[in-house]
């Protein structure tokens, strides 16, 4: 399992937390045990994303520390990983559809309950902020496709060819076999979901990706979706996925831990009763495909599960910076 190595700077200020700059590895890191928190103190400010995203982590932190808002918080941390080339499932160097186009999808939700979305995106890079777009300056939730990308410009962003040369040669490669096989998970980097909490308690989520590589053209998963991909609801807690779409859209995983939550159980067993009803109804099929999930709850405990070995999280609370690896089901 390939990993990048990284070195953050964690400038932590006035709030009290743990202060000085620190240098976090991650090499390896994964081999922490996990992110629970007790469920007396409301742990905040505090940011949770999935996969191995620490410099996405480290911005939403940034961001929380000088006051920002968890909507700022989520968006900014987002926006790295889109940036980012090396990530082949999120942003520019997203990895194409059978006829090499990358399109994106994104959603993000306020503490509000308010939604934004975006799907099947071409030629932009940042579209969680064009989902926030949608949510604030806009009368609708979402858009999609050639709409979604004439706001976009309208709105000022950028016009950016989105396959990169590594991309693009992994997706000649692809074609000399054609052969549709989602991959379990892509060095432990994948669509990033992020949720988190800010200094006012308030917690809002975000999630972007480039979707499964080699998917059909004009295929959408779970990631944009309301509920599936995402849900916040600011009085329990928020959750959000990554792995396989369709499984994910089917069991409406997102909003299902959050009103588990909202029954009473932790962000772990939520999101262990949601992956637990996925591979139910699957059948035999789990065995070829991933979901992970990840959940925050009111106080900051946070839960992750997944159905196979080395999905992992990373989670930015009282000055650390940390990756986590998830629990799974599928110990055979
Ligand atoms: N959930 C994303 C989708 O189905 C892809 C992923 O997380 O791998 O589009």
């Amino acid at each position: 399992m390939k990993r990048r190595k990284f070195l953050q700077n964690a400038s932590l200020s006035s709030l009290g937390v743990v202060a000085s700059a620190s240098v976090i590895g991650c090499k390896n890191s994964t081999k922490n045990k996990g992110a629970y928190t007790s469920g007396n103190l409301a742990i905040k400010p505090i940011v949770i994303a999935t996969w191995e995203t620490p410099n996405a982590t480290a911005k939403a932190w940034e961001v929380l520390q000088n006051g920002g808002t968890a909507l700022d918080a989520v968006e900014q941390g987002c926006m790295i990983e889109e940036a980012d080339v090396k990530n082949f499932s999120v942003g520019k160097g997203g990895l194409p559809d059978r006829d090499g186009n990358v399109t994106l999808d994104a959603c993000i939700m306020d503490k509000d309950g308010n939604y934004g979305a975006v799907m099947y995106v071409q030629n932009i890079t940042h579209v969680i902020s064009l989902a926030r777009k949608v949510m604030e300056k806009t009368p609708h939730v979402i858009l999609t496709g050639k709409g979604a990308e004439k706001f976009g410009y309208e709105q000022g962003f950028k016009k950016e060819n989105l396959l990169t040369e590594s991309s693009k040669k992994a997706w000649k490669k692809w074609k000399e076999t054609s052969q549709y096989k989602p991959i379990i998970n892509i060095e432990n980097h994948d669509t990033i979901g992020m949720l988190a909490i800010d200094t006012k308690g308030d917690i809002s989520g975000a999630c972007t990706t480039s979707g499964l590589a080699y998917k059909m053209a004009g295929r959408v998963g779970d990631s944009p979706i309301i509920g599936s991909g995402l849900f916040i609801d600011n009085e329990i807690g928020g959750a959000t996925a990554t792995g396989m779409g369709e499984e994910v859209l089917k069991t409406v995983g997102s909003f299902l831990i959050v009103e588990l939550m909202r029954q009473g159980k932790t962000p772990q067993e939520a999101c262990e009763e949601a992956v637990r009803r996925i591979v139910k109804k699957s059948g035999d099929r789990f065995k070829d495909f991933q979901v992970g999930f990840i959940a925050i709850n009111k106080q900051g405990e946070t839960g992750a599960y997944c159905i196979h070995e080395w999905f992992s999280y990373t989670v930015y609370k009282q000055g650390e910076n940390k990756n986590y690896k998830s629990s799974f089901y599928n110990k055979a």
